[in-house]
């Protein structure tokens, strides 16, 4: 791994996960106290390649002093809760992200209640969203409930012998996005927040205060363009992602990622123009059956980025017999 040249106790464990993303890198930070960054989901062959993966690397999992964790997303911290257990690591994350991991089947469940609200109110078909609302709750074994012993705040530090770092709440693509910058060396462990080979998709979830819930939808893109255009400012040498490999030149990236917000944007734009539509409609108009076996996915993007067009004042949203419709305005 390249990230050698800048922090060699710095290692990367790429380990399996069920979902299309495939591999999540689990970064292992040898210094004191002995710390995991992201765990891999709950999954005896994710544990197995883990140990594999710590034991080339001269560790086991009861070396473990500390476990961090990025965002609440299943394929980050579903093997938390069995690691902290066999190590008696520290388990470190977002304050406000700590009841979500304390109760995992009751935050999955009301952001599974969310998610089907936003799609009957988009335009799914009733029997899709019954049938997606089951495989939501299948997924649900790949993640699991972890007690939180440190609760961060943004701006705080994580201090170890030999680094600091700062931790950094920069919400978009889950609401509880946290980096973890190490100012001394340029190297921001960013966690889905910015990924080299694919866009992070800025996934519809309840915010961790709670408010909005029950009246608006979250606005995810709006949070994650804000979030990007603040790491874009950081003096970043190197970029830690938890998929794929390390990103060097993330400003370039991050434009590239704008751009592509804004082409998209515009594209919707053309089709709500040629007549109104439903997100999901959008959704199966530029990603076909995909919209239909990702309709959540499909729909938090067409959504995000019709965001971006309501701000700008571009289209309008209607609401008839409980179905949004956006038209050109
Ligand atoms: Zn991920």
């Amino acid at each position: 791994v390249s990230d050698a040249a800048v922090d060699p106790a710095v290692h990367r464990i790429a380990i399996p996960t069920p979902f299309m993303v495939g591999r999540v890198n689990c970064w292992l930070v040898e210094d004191e106290p002995l710390t995991l960054v992201d765990c891999g989901p709950n999954s005896g062959r994710a544990l197995d390649e883990l140990e594999v993966g710590l034991a080339a690397l001269g560790h086991r999992v009861e070396d473990l002093q500390r476990i961090v964790l990025t965002h609440q997303h299943v394929d980050h911290i579903g093997l938390a809760a069995v690691l902290a257990r066999r190590s008696g690591a520290e388990v470190c994350a977002l304050a406000a992200l700590a009841p979500v991991l304390e109760d995992h089947a009751a935050a999955a469940e009301a952001d599974d209640e969310l998610a089907e609200r936003i799609m009957r109110r988009h335009g799914v078909d009733g029997d899709l969203v019954t049938a997606l609302r089951a495989v939501a709750r299948a997924y649900r074994g790949w993640g699991g409930s972890v007690h939180v012993d440190r609760r961060l705040a943004d701006g705080e530090t994580l201090a170890f012998a030999n680094r600091a770092w700062t931790v950094q709440h920069r919400p978009g693509h889950s609401p509880s996005d946290t980096l973890f910058w190490d100012a001394e060396r340029g190297m921001l462990i960013a966690g889905d927040h910015l990924i080299g080979h694919i866009s992070s998709n800025p996934l519809l979830q309840r915010s961790l205060t709670g408010d909005a819930d029950g009246k608006d939808r979250p606005h995810a893109l709006l949070a994650y363009l804000a979030s990007l255009r603040a790491t874009r400012e950081l003096p970043a040498r190197i970029v830690l992602p938890g998929h794929g490999d390390p990103v060097t030149g993330h400003a370039a990236l991050i434009d590239d990622r704008f751009e592509l917000h804004a082409k998209r944007a515009r594209r919707i734009l053309r089709l709500i123009r040629e007549r109104p539509r439903t997100a999901h409609e959008i959704a199966r108009e530029l990603w076909g059956d995909v919209a239909i076996s990702q309709a959540f996915l499909t729909l938090s993007e067409v959504l995000g980025h019709a965001d971006l067009l309501l701000e700008r004042g571009a289209v309008v949203e209607r609401l008839e017999r409980d179905v949004a419709r956006f038209y050109p305005a």
